[in-house]
């Protein structure tokens, strides 16, 4: 394990964003529509970008896709978003990468699947004809090494090494060896293509947190090449986001990983931006980045006889969700806002002074008045049902961010909320 491998990775450019070197842990999402039809491709590129998404990948699969790429970046840029757009390509990448320029140009990057770019020395050579588009073209390669996918003749050899030299290793480490090994063999390659450390980004997905945390402690020990994280085929909903938030958030936490997407499946006709969401809300959890204010809220207790305190902490959820994409481009820093919304006295208060703002509901037995807090201080008591507690409470909330936050022209800062509007 190396606590210090993101810090030490090698930085990798990607259409203006930085992978590795120490920069931030990137957000990465892939559209699902047909690459062919460029109007809705582009439409949910726009979508996941705004959600969040700094790169976005989509397949390139057949030659209608490909020539559908020009057009897919020439769309987002029209929307004024610069999102990367990153190819995917399986079997005929080194063909498809050749017959369409325009696309070879369109993308910011080209992800190559060792185990799907053909067999025997055709795979060396058609893995080596990605490797020196990318390079005339300045454009930067994940060696995405895929469990399902896993180069078959790697996997034999090494499984009889197994049983001839008696090691003992079970068929999962024999797996995660192999994925190891494909990658930083296909790095090599790439390397002896032409191109540099500082175009080659490096995964190895497996669809089991256990598997996954062991392969990347072992990818970061052995290499410095920059890690995209993420568990493969994680599943639908809930199992999804808490397998994914397992594996990632320990590899994470141990500073391994340079960007990261959470392959949610969604269900028919779902939001393809809960990926996104989820991988903003991981990162945020660790405290690597800060991409939305956060919500404290409690569980709920014995102690909570009503449903206000939850419907409040929904209702703020929603306001601050909704008021985000303007609040991001007028206040500097507004992403750090932490809201504090509690059910009783018990951790109400203390939860409330550990927020920006807070407010604490009262519990059964207590008296029928909320005290809310600012930075850290007793500012008010709010009394009323909930539609005049929800009211207020939003006000005061528009009212800090507007006075707290500098407006991003940098002009003079609006007098702090405490002193302005205490009352
Ligand atoms: S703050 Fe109060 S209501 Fe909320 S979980 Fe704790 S004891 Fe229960």
């Amino acid at each position: 394990m190396t606590p210090a491998h993101r810090s030490t990775t090698h930085p990798v450019g990607i259409g203006g964003v930085t992978v590795g070197g120490g920069a931030p842990v990137v957000v990465q999402s892939m559209a699902n529509t047909d690459t062919a039809d460029a109007a809705a491709t582009a439409r949910q590129c726009l979508e996941l970008a705004r959600a969040g998404s700094e790169l976005v990948r989509i397949t390139v699969n057949l030659d209608q896709a490909a020539a559908a790429v020009p057009e897919i970046r020439r769309r987002l840029d029209d929307a004024g978003c610069a999102v990367p757009l990153v190819g995917d390509f399986h079997y005929n990448g080194h063909q498809l990468l050749a017959r369409y320029p325009a696309c070879a140009d369109a993308l910011a990057k080209y992800r190559i699947n060792p185990g799907n770019v053909g067999y025997g020395a055709r795979r060396d050579e058609q893995f080596s004809t990605i490797c020196r588009i990318a390079r005339d073209r300045g454009k930067p390669v994940r060696i995405g090494v895929n469990a399902g996918s896993l180069d078959q003749e790697l996997v034999m050899a090494k499984m009889q090494e197994n049983t001839d030299r008696d090691l003992g290793r079970s068929s999962e480490e024999i797996l995660g060896d192999c994925m190891v090994l494909s990658a930083l063999h296909s790095t090599e390659a790439a390397l002896a293509a032409g191109l540099t450390i500082h175009d080659v980004v490096i995964s190895c997905k497996v669809s089991r947190p256990p598997e996954l945390i062991a392969v990347y402690r072992e990818l970061a020990r052995r290499t410095r090449q920059p890690l995209h994280l993420g568990l493969t085929e994680a599943g639908l909903g809930l199992r999804g986001l808490t397998w994914s938030a397992t594996a990632l958030g320990v590899l994470l936490a141990e500073g391994i990983g340079d960007t990261i997407r959470v392959s949610l499946t969604p269900r028919p006709g779902g939001d393809r931006r809960e990926e996104v969401y989820a991988a903003c809300e991981i990162l945020q959890s660790l405290g690597l980045r800060a991409f939305a204010p956060s919500v404290t809220a409690c569980p709920g207790c014995g102690r909570t006889t009503s449903t206000t305190f939850q419907e409040l902490a929904e209702r703020v959820e929603a306001h601050l969700k909704a008021r985000m994409p303007e609040w991001r481009e007028r206040y500097r820093g507004v992403e750090e806002l932490k809201v504090a919304v509690m059910g009783c006295v018990v951790n109400g208060p203390g939860e409330s002074k550990a927020a920006d703002i807070g407010i604490s509901l009262p519990g059964t037995g207590e008296a029928p008045t909320c005290p809310v807090y600012v930075d850290g201080e007793r500012f008010a008591t709010f009394s009323g049902n909930y539609e005049e507690l929800a009211a207020r409470f939003l006000a005061l909330v528009e009212d800090y961010v507007a006075h707290r936050y500098p407006p991003r022209d940098d002009s003079p800062t609006p007098e702090p909320v405490k002193e302005a509007r205490r009352h």
